[in-house]
């Protein structure tokens, strides 16, 4: 095997091997775009050093023939004392990770080399400057020296001088700075600075492979479900200079706007300066466009060489480049990342190009930018503060009075406040503020941070890592950068989804995105109607190749007819308990506490009209759309009173003397009714087998509402759906009854029906047994909530707000299996039982009605599994409509 790539041997689609650094420098080498010399020490190599704490033995010859190549090309040594080669080490794993390793430049210079760097450039400052940079940066990351020790060295050096930028040190200072620097490196890590620039090179390497096992490095890896055996790539690259004087300089581009997708010069600047010091933000940058200015002919070729890039991979790309004397280099290139409103706008910008078709713009979004783009936002028309910015860790807008610590925030939001908790980073006690914040704000920790990671597993708003904002939860307060300070009770609003953070209450608008769902607004000419034209297109993509129908979980005509407008093909799971709530809760008890048939008849006659009337209303919105009427499902204590509140009151009522025979009798059916464990009780098709008449006078209610809209003109098309069944017998007698009622209503109406019926598949008996179950049902729908409760032994009530945050964090699951569908477990059940279910009855129709109907992640594996549909919430039918299509092309 070879574990050394040259620049010129690569190319883009190595990413496996080179990284997406080094196969996108190898790219730009092919283009014949000006990237400085080097080569790539492949992932292979990587393993194999973290597999057996050893390089591989043939890699060091092979490096020190790609170094002697290189050498040869610029002509000079690395680290030679009197025309020194400097280069740099990078890490560069597939996808680009936080917490490795990112790079180390200046390699090759030593006590001998800083001299003849010197007498190249011309600039003894420089020479000195950059060695200091070398320790400082090869202490840190490759000795693992805190790299405060530097920083302070560096503020009191300057301190001494008695100025303020770096740029005031002259050359005696940081000489002298490199002495001190030295002995921290001697202190702290027990070993000199290694004067051998092959020596200092080696070591960055292996720290660079060491860097893919850190702690926080691996953290992220079982959060993003990013595989642990892919290693990191090492990038040598002969350095560049942006810091040779005003000629001189080192900015970032992209092809078109991230946030809008707009073409034109976007990017930013910083004259004779270095990579790092743009990102420590020393001086302050300049846009792109000035550049045109300062160097037109550097401006030139950029412009070029960025339309090449484009057109090249047909996408925006974002670019890093540095010109040194009036040389520009590309040091590096990438897809780049973008808003989702810029994705939707991009994607079709591309195909009007003629750069890609509708099936790869179809590929260039995704279900979470639709998601994100029909929360409400604020208006940016608004007058308002900003006060800081942090890392847009979850999406939403939200508006609270700030509080600092968890009790506070329960303790106001019991009394009707909205508040944001602000912490400096939040841990698992302060779980219960985050449940009542309207959002949460911390001032540190990046993207994977507790704060983050359990705001996005709850579908909270968060913004996390606002480092300019200082929290002091002791005195219950923040400072921002200009001194202002935040006191608890002042109002903040946080945007979620661009890390902004306001003082005051920022107005909230609809989004755009909805409003033209709702159909309250028409592709035009503005900002936003340009994205709602761009999403219109993309949806009406997906519509026309998705195979997967979108259906809609509702149980009212109001929300039925929500669905209809965003797309929904019907309606996949009518739950019915709804419909036994609020004042017909009176006929329900009466019900349970029947003693005679007659009694149980009278309520069941009582509740049979106001049923009716629910679903003649439901199929008139849905008309000439399946409607699946699922019936009862919940246990039948949930529809008496609380046990201890009732308890109290009979035994005060006893104690006057005064208790009432029905509250005596209720407390007796709670008692009889009351079950440990309610979720595996009484409940589902269970009661409809106890309780008679009460699932035929479901049935007979469904039978009745379609026979009067058929009447009517209508075009009814209910489905009747059995919940929580676990054997075919349960179904079989359900189904005779109901045949059996459905005859009377034809027969009494003179109007012909056909209803069919089926099931739920929600139990792991069932699903293990479904060729058996589809002898009597015509169709399935999984209820993977259920399911994936009953599969796990997880209780989907409760696992949220217990344990679930920890293994978040240890990163056990990346997202919840209630939320995404667990394919190894769950998922597994639901592909042989739709493959079981088939072979029984090859047109049985197949659904899905949990919660991860609407998941864009579970949406690919049903349409993978061979389901007819998905049936989610009505706001994330267009996901569903979205990712249906992205699955099916
Ligand atoms: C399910 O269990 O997935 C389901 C849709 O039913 P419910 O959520 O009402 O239990
Ligand atoms: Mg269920």
């Amino acid at each position: 095997v070879k574990f050394v790539y040259d620049f010129t041997e690569g190319n883009k689609d190595l990413k496996d091997l080179l990284g997406g650094k080094g196969a996108n420098l190898a790219e730009m080498t092919n283009l014949g775009l000006p990237v400085p010399p080097g080569f790539t020490i492949t992932t292979e190599a990587c393993k194999v050093y973290l597999d057996s704490g050893e390089e591989p033995a043939a890699l060091r010859d092979e490096v020190s023939a790609h170094l002697d190549a290189l050498e040869q090309k610029m002509g000079k040594k690395l680290g030679q004392a009197d025309n020194p080669l400097l280069v740099s080490v990078r890490s560069g794993a597939k996808f680009s990770m936080p917490g490795m390793m990112d790079t180390v430049l200046n390699i090759g210079l030593s006590d001998k080399s800083v001299t003849g760097l010197a007498a190249q450039a011309g600039d003894e400052r420089f020479a000195w400057d950059s060695y200091r940079r070398l320790i400082q940066m090869f202490g840190k990351t490759v000795l693992g020296v805190d790299g405060e020790l530097f920083e302070e060295a560096l503020e009191k050096a300057k301190k001494t001088k008695k100025v303020t930028v770096d740029t005031d040190l002259e050359a005696a200072d940081l000489k002298k700075l490199v002495t001190t620097f030295k002995k921290i490196v001697k202190t702290e890590a027990g070993r000199d600075f290694p004067q051998d620039p092959r020596e200092q090179m080696d070591l960055a390497i292996h720290a660079v492979f060491d860097s893919w096992n850190t702690d926080r490095a691996k953290l992220y890896r079982r959060q993003e479900r990013i595989p642990h055996d892919l290693g990191t790539a090492v990038n040598v690259c002969s350095m560049v200079f942006g810091n040779l004087g005003p000629d001189s300089g080192t900015g970032v581009a992209f092809t078109r706007d991230p946030a809008s997708g707009h073409q034109g010069v976007y990017g930013d600047y910083l004259q004779n300066a270095q990579g790092e010091d743009v990102v420590a933000g020393i001086r302050n940058t300049v846009p792109l466009a000035e550049l045109e200015q300062i160097d037109k002919k550097s401006y030139d070729q950029l412009m070029q060489i960025m339309e090449t890039l484009e057109n090249h991979y047909k996408d925006l790309c974002d670019i890093e480049f540095t010109i040194e004397r009036g040389q520009l280099w590309m040091l590096q290139t990438r897809v780049g990342k973008r808003t989702a409103a810029a994705a939707f706008r991009i994607a079709t910008q591309l195909v009007d190009q003629g750069l890609i078709d509708e099936a790869e713009a179809l590929q260039r979004v995704n279900g979470a930018q639709l998601a994100q783009l029909m929360f409400p936002r604020f208006d940016e028309a608004a007058k308002v503060e900003k006060i800081g910015r942090g890392i847009a860790a979850s999406p939403g807008a939200a508006v609270g009075k700030a509080v600092f610590d968890s009790y506070t925030a329960v303790k106001w939001s019991r009394s009707g406040e909205k508040v944001i908790l602000i912490r400096r980073e939040t841990n698992p006690d302060d779980l219960d503020g985050m449940i009542a914040a309207e959002g949460i704000l911390t001032s540190r920790g990046g993207k994977t941070s507790h704060a983050a990671v359990v705001a996005r597993g709850m579908g909270k708003t968060c913004v996390c890592g606002a480092e300019e904002l200082e929290v002091d939860t002791k005195r219950r307060r923040m400072t921002t950068a200009d001194g202002t300070v935040i006191e608890e009770g002042d109002v903040v609003s946080i945007d979620g989804s661009t890390g902004k953070v306001y003082l005051g209450e920022v107005p909230v608008v609809p989004s755009p995105v909805v409003e033209y769902f709702e159909g309250r607004m028409h592709a035009g000419a503005d900002d936003a109607d340009e994205l709602v034209a761009a999403v219109h297109r993309i949806m009406a993509y997906a519509d026309r190749v998705r195979r997967l129908r979108v259906r809609a979980n509702a149980d009212n005509a109001e929300d039925a007819l929500r669905a209809r407008r965003f797309g929904a093909q019907g309606i996949g799971l009518c739950r019915t308990e709804h419909m036994f709530l609020g004042e017909r809760r009176e006929y329900v008890e009466r019900l349970i506490l029947a003693d005679t048939d007659e009694e149980r008849e009278d309520s069941l006659k009582a509740l049979l009209p106001l049923q009716r009337k629910d679903f003649v209303e439901l199929f008139e919105a849905m008309d000439g759309l399946p409607v699946t009427v699922r019936l009862l499902d919940p246990p039948l204590h949930e529809f008496l009173p609380d046990i201890t509140e009732l308890s109290v009151r009979v035994a005060l009522a006893e104690s006057r003397k005064d208790a009432n025979e029905n509250d005596l009798r209720l407390l007796q059916a709670v008692h009889r009714l009351h079950e440990q464990n309610p979720m595996l009780g009484l409940r589902g098709v269970r009661l409809g087998l106890v309780i008679p008449g009460l699932f035929t006078m479901q049935v007979r209610a469904i039978a009745e509402a379609a026979a009067e809209r058929k009447n009517a003109k209508g075009d009814p098309r209910a489905e009747i759906m059995i919940p929580l069944v676990g054997t075919v017998q349960e179904l079989e007698i359900v189904r005779d009854e109901a045949e059996q009622v459905i005859a009377e209503v034809q027969a009494a109406t003179g109007v012909e029906l056909k209803l069919a019926l089926g099931t739920m598949i929600e139990l792991p008996r069932a699903a293990l047994t479904a060729g058996q179950i589809a002898e009597a049902a015509e169709f399935f729908s999984f209820g993977t909530n259920d399911l994936t409760q009953t599969v796990w032994g997880f209780s989907r009530d409760d696992v949220e707000a217990s344990f679930f945050t920890a293994y978040l964090e240890k990163g056990i699951f990346g997202v919840s299996p209630f939320e995404t569908i667990d394919k190894d477990g769950v998922g597994s059940l639901v592909r042989n039982a739709a493959k079981a279910g088939r072979e029984t009855r090859p047109d049985l129709k197949l659904g899905v009605c949990g919660e991860h109907g609407g998941d864009p992640e579970s949406v690919h594996f049903f349409h993978e599994v061979g389901l007819d549909y998905v049936s989610c919430s009505p706001f994330r039918i267009p996901v569903a409509r979205l990712e249906a299509g992205r699955a099916a092309s």
